[in-house]
């Protein structure tokens, strides 16, 4: 590796992406810095340090860093389930978090107004969001995610009460906070295909949609109902995600698959979608989800499922918008 091409690699990791590729021309180094969403203190927090790296590289006597503030949209993916209980907020959010892993930019929004959880999985119970000229701004996670949740808004119970257009407008301020320099939302849907679901998909437009199933035959009929509803909409499908996926023994490690095996891959398949993965049924990912310890953040065999499928994502949304 050239001093060139290790600098660029640590540039990467820097500025978090948002640089191009340096060039070096008589002695001076030039690159785009996209600026979008970042404080001022930031920019030249990022700058400074850009700078100085640069100046390590042999050759290079100046260096001239152009800042962009190129808004990107920001893209929304729907976390969407036929039915409850089916393991889709415990999808979402280690969804986002292996994506952030990733290396993207990526907000949580639970949008699971009746019965929010992500505050919960994602530690960040009590927190209040401060609003600005009526929006909202997201509260941080300890995950480096920025996140929303009515669970953060009003008292456990208290939206229960309301009727669609009153949650439909709660669940559109969420999604329209100030994001920051996100560059993707993962949306934890309302489970079912009522209308909140309806017009939450018209008026957002997510770029995609991720199923999540459990391999019962039943769970996958409501899965069906599920796709149709976003295909009712022209949303994209990036494909099913089997949960609850063969019973893992917490003494042995062991799989065993009380509702059979492949149903799910099998249906994606006649449903003309991709598989995504399976995630087996664990108590660990049920202890750890309840502690807000989200198995994503780590590296044993869950994580690793959780990551193999956020990496399916990750590749659908570089290729498929
Ligand atoms: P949904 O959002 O579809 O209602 P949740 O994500 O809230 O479902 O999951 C329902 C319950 O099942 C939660 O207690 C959760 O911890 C648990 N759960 C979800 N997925 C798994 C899994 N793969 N293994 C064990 N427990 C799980």
């Amino acid at each position: 590796m050239t001093e060139l091409e290790d600098f660029a690699a640590r540039l990467k990791t820097l500025t978090d992406g948002r640089a191009s590729a340096p060039r070096i021309k008589e002695g001076v180094m030039t690159l785009a810095l996209d600026v979008a969403g970042l404080s001022e203190q930031q920019r030249d927090a990022v700058a400074a340090a850009i700078r100085e790296g640069a100046l390590t590289v042999p050759g290079v006597q100046d260096v001239r860093i152009a800042m962009t503030a190129e808004r990107r949209p920001l893209k929304i993916i729907a976390v969407a389930s036929g039915k409850g209980g089916v393991g889709k907020s415990t999808l979402s959010a280690n969804l986002a978090v292996a994506l952030r892993r990733l290396g993207v930019r990526v907000g949580l929004v639970d949008a699971d107004i009746y019965g929010p959880s992500q505050a919960r999985l994602m530690a960040s119970e009590g927190s209040k969001p401060q609003a600005k000229d009526k929006q909202l701004i997201p509260v941080q996670s300890p995950f480096g995610i920025p996140m929303l949740s009515m669970a953060h808004l009003v008292e456990p119970g208290k939206a229960l009460a309301w009727r669609g257009p009153m949650a439909g407008n709660a669940l559109s301020q969420l999604i329209e906070a100030d994001w920051g320099d996100a560059e993707l939302l993962v949306v934890d849907m309302p489970p079912g295909t009522g209308d909140v679901q309806l017009s939450m998909v018209q008026k957002h437009k997510p770029a995609g949609a991720v199923i999540v199933s459990t391999p019962q035959d039943l769970a996958l009929i409501d899965a069906t109902r599920a796709v149709s509803l976003f295909e009712q909409t022209h949303v994209p499908m990036i494909g099913l995600v089997e949960n609850m996926a063969g019973y893992a023994c917490p003494h042995c490690g062991e799989v065993s698959d009380p509702f059979g095996t492949g149903g799910a891959e099998a249906a994606a398949g006649e449903m003309g979608m991709a598989f995504l993965g399976r995630i087996p049924l664990a108590i660990d990912i049920r202890r750890r989800s309840d502690a807000g310890d989200p198995p994503a953040a780590g590296d044993d065999a869950h994580g690793a499922a959780f990551r193999a499928i956020a990496e399916k994502v990750a590749a659908w949304l570089k290729g498929g918008i």
